[in-house]
């Protein structure tokens, strides 16, 4: 890459019904021209401020645009294009949808829907269970998780749940028309691609109604090809965590798609009430541990109160059944992260569920006391973004691997309070997210593959390294800087004086760094959907 400009900007364009926010690193006037070079305005920035993540003295300037176009923005002889439109984040919200369709398992993409992409199918063997390996059955689909080919339940359901909930909440927030097999089909093909996920989660169910935590082998997979990749896919043994968040997920979904296709609608409905049995037969925490020998992703977790609180409001929503509300009841008085949006910590799903699907049906705990609390520990994103010169609501020290998720989790929190309260203040720091996700940032990179001056081009990403193509599969989000976690390879690298927000290789092995997951670019659908349906 080049060396990074002085002006960082959100790459893929500006919306003009918002701020239009630049950061730059100079206190050098600035000037704004218009496409024919003519200068429009020329000032003075605001004072820098120190910026503690990037370790630089960093400045925002509103724009204040008034019309489409393409300007330049110059600043000590560099200049940076900017382009301002009506509706500048619809191919780049799209992407990111389409980027789970090139995720698919257990299917081949074809030419026509992934061109260049087009693959055979992959993983099509029967699963042998990890316990008794006399057991086989066939666990077809679902999404391959990240840069690696296992796929993993909790994380899958998360996924699926921002997908449903960007529809429910910005229905006009994504096109249908994304060029994936069942698009036309007069279902919405965020929904389309959503189903993908869910008929995969459905498959994880063991008998008894728990959900097994994944499905992978027991070592990854190298830099090949999904179909070359032929090693035995194991279902592994069951988690809590996982049963909670694919009754919660099953459950949201049947409400979602009992207007397209109510058979489905209940088969899920159903799946989803035999795990919440089995949870209430199981109350202790069943947690889940690489059995011996595997390395795959363990997606740990301390505590399965956050997914049985959310699986809870799901069934409440979906049954209106008391049995649902009191167990919400007991589990949000017993402690939740309301504005928690990641794998691990599902309590701001729950909050969602009770603040926009049970306003009717709550009683004042549920609906008042609750939204008051949200209310209040969503005010600690905004005061993250505050305290950032670059408006990113991430604390210096919380630059962990993906830190892109408390990124889109903390815009998202944001989005809902701004719903609720109509503050733009948390609107425009949620939007200060979306533009560091697209450039605006201390790497002057834009995170979503396929998008941006200044570009990811390596990820951590099996089929993008082993394709021959060139450029990696698009619309996938990188994890981005990591200091917490690095490897010593990358600190190596990088050493120890380079600053969090500045962690990060654009290189393939750097899946500290450089990774994508499912479960990213996800929230990232959310937030797009919401500044699309808002523009
Ligand atoms: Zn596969």
């Amino acid at each position: 890459m080049d060396a990074p400009s002085k002006i960082r900007v959100n790459q893929v364009g500006y919306d003009l019904r918002f701020p239009q926010i630049v950061t730059v690193l100079t206190d050098s006037p600035l000037i704004l021209r218009d496409e024919n070079g003519k200068e429009l305005r020329r000032f003075v920035p605001p004072p820098l401020q120190w910026d503690e993540a990037s370790g630089e003295q960093v400045a925002a300037v509103s724009l204040s645009l008034s019309a489409p176009g393409t300007y330049t923005l110059e600043a000590d002889g560099e200049r940076r294009k900017i382009a301002a439109e009506a509706a500048p984040w619809r191919n780049v919200s799209n992407a990111l949808i389409k980027g789970l369709y090139y995720q698919r398992c257990g299917c081949a993409l074809a030419e026509a829907h992934a061109g260049s992409y087009a693959h055979p199918a992959c993983h099509t063997a029967p699963a042998v269970d990890w316990k008794d390996r006399n057991v086989q059955r066939k666990v077809i689909g679902g999404w391959h998780d990240a840069g690696d080919y296992g796929k993993y339940v909790g994380p899958g359901a998360v996924t699926a749940a921002h997908l449903l909930y960007a529809w429910k909440l910005f229905p006009d927030g994504c096109s249908d028309n994304l060029n994936i097999p069942e698009s036309g089909n007069s279902v919405p093909d965020i929904l389309n691609e959503a189903r993908w996920e869910l008929e995969w989660i459905l498959q994880m169910q063991r008998a008894d109604g728990a959900f097994h935590h994944k499905l992978t082998k027991a070592r990854f997979a190298p830099f090949i090809m999904p179909q070359e990749d032929g090693e035995t896919e194991y279902l592994m043994p069951v988690s809590s965590c996982a049963t909670g968040a694919a009754c919660a997920c099953l459950s949201l979904a049947s409400r979602v798609y009992r207007a397209f296709d109510a058979p489905f609608a209940n088969r899920m409905l159903l799946s989803a009430l035999r795990a919440w049995d089995w949870l209430q037969s199981h109350p202790e925490f069943v947690s889940f541990v690489n059995p011996e020998g595997v390395r795959t992703g363990q997606y740990g977790d301390q505590s399965d109160k956050d997914e049985r609180f959310w699986a809870a409001c799901e069934l409440f929503a979906a049954t209106g059944q008391a049995r649902f509300r009191e167990a919400v009841e007991a589990l949000y008085a017993a402690g939740q992260r309301l504005t928690a949006f990641g794998w691990a910590s599902v309590g701001g799903l729950g909050a969602l569920c009770c603040l926009f699907d049970l306003k009717e049906k709550a009683d004042s705990i549920l609906y008042d006391a609750l939204k008051k609390d949200y209310l209040a520990q969503s005010e600690e994103a905004l005061a993250l973004s505050q305290q950032s010169g670059y408006g990113t609501a991430l604390s210096p020290d919380r630059y962990i691997w993906g830190s892109i998720l408390p990124i889109m989790g903390n815009a998202m929190s944001m989005i809902l309070n701004a719903l609720i309260t109509v503050r733009e203040d948390m609107r425009d720091a949620a939007l200060l997210q979306w533009h560091y996700a697209l450039g605006m940032n201390a790497l002057d990179t834009c995170f979503v593959t396929g998008f941006g001056e200044k570009r990811v081009l390596h990820p951590h990403h099996r089929p993008s390294g082993a394709d021959g193509i060139d450029a990696p599969v698009p619309g996938l989000i990188s994890g981005g800087p990591n200091k917490r976690f690095p490897y010593p390879t990358t600190k190596e690298k990088l050493g120890e004086d380079t600053p969090p927000a500045k962690y990060f290789l654009d290189e393939t092995p750097s899946a500290d760094t450089n990774e994508i997951a499912i479960y990213w670019n996800s929230p990232a659908i959310f937030v797009g959907a919401y500044f699309n349906m808002h523009a």
